[in-house]
């Protein structure tokens, strides 16, 4: 499902209107291709770690292992496959992206991305849904000029105690709204991650590929916002 036709379309016929917006953060509410070298620091902080967990030559090679090793051992989640493998859990992961990532001397404010959020935070409850560290998330926010008061929530997989794609990520972020799935719009950048599990849930979904994805939210009717 891609963000190409009236956003009404991909909810399911009878389920209702969408009340809330859940959002993935990274690669989401800013690109890749604004940012490339954030992004590749980010891509570098967690590498390292993991290459030399490996002995490998590079991050990419030790990423590539650990997915196998994953797979391998059906774990859900790279997180997952860390702590079960390596002993290495989300939390020393997470203190170590917090202690070597600088999202604030890369990210900019976006006064449109918080013109658009502002507007839709006006009509349906907003939450942030990331993998990412709690620490970081709240200061990619800060850098981009998103107020807390924008978000009913910002769950991380660290207090969820569940990574995306697993199911219970989206269960508890529908439960953190107080809604059934069919009323939760679920944003992301990453199909495998952000959307084909929340649309197992029955979860509507919308592909970002462009910031322009996210700025349109604004422009989808008032009918199909109505509970
Ligand atoms: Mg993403």
């Amino acid at each position: 499902v891609t963000a190409e036709g009236p956003l009404e379309a991909h909810t399911a016929p009878g389920a209702g209107a969408v009340r809330a917006a859940l959002f993935d953060l990274d690669g989401t509410l800013y690109r890749p291709e604004d940012y490339p070298e954030y992004f590749r620091s980010m891509d570098l902080v967690t590498g390292e770690r993991v290459r030399a967990l490996y002995g490998a030559a590079s991050a990419r090679e030790g990423f590539e292992r650990l997915e196998a090793d994953r797979i391998r051992q059906g774990l859900p989640s790279k997180s997952a496959a860390l702590q079960v493998l390596h002993g290495i859990s989300l939390s020393d992961m997470n203190r170590w992206r917090e202690r070597h990532t600088r999202p604030e001397d890369h990210l900019r404010r976006d006064p449109r991305l918080g013109a658009t959020l502002q507007g839709l935070s006006e009509r349906i409850l907003l939450g942030i849904g990331t993998n990412n560290a709690p620490g970081l998330a709240r200061r990619i926010l800060a850098a981009l000029g998103l107020g807390p008061e924008l978000f009913a929530f910002v769950q991380t997989s660290e207090d969820c105690g569940a990574a995306k794609p697993e199911l219970r990520f989206f269960e508890a972020a529908c439960e953190r709204f107080g809604l059934p799935p069919q009323a939760v719009l679920s944003v992301g950048d990453t199909p495998a991650q952000d959307l084909e599990p929340a649309a197992r849930l029955g979860m509507p979904v919308l592909l970002v590929r462009a910031m322009a994805d996210v700025y349109r939210l604004h422009e989808v009717p008032p009918e199909a916002w109505r509970g």
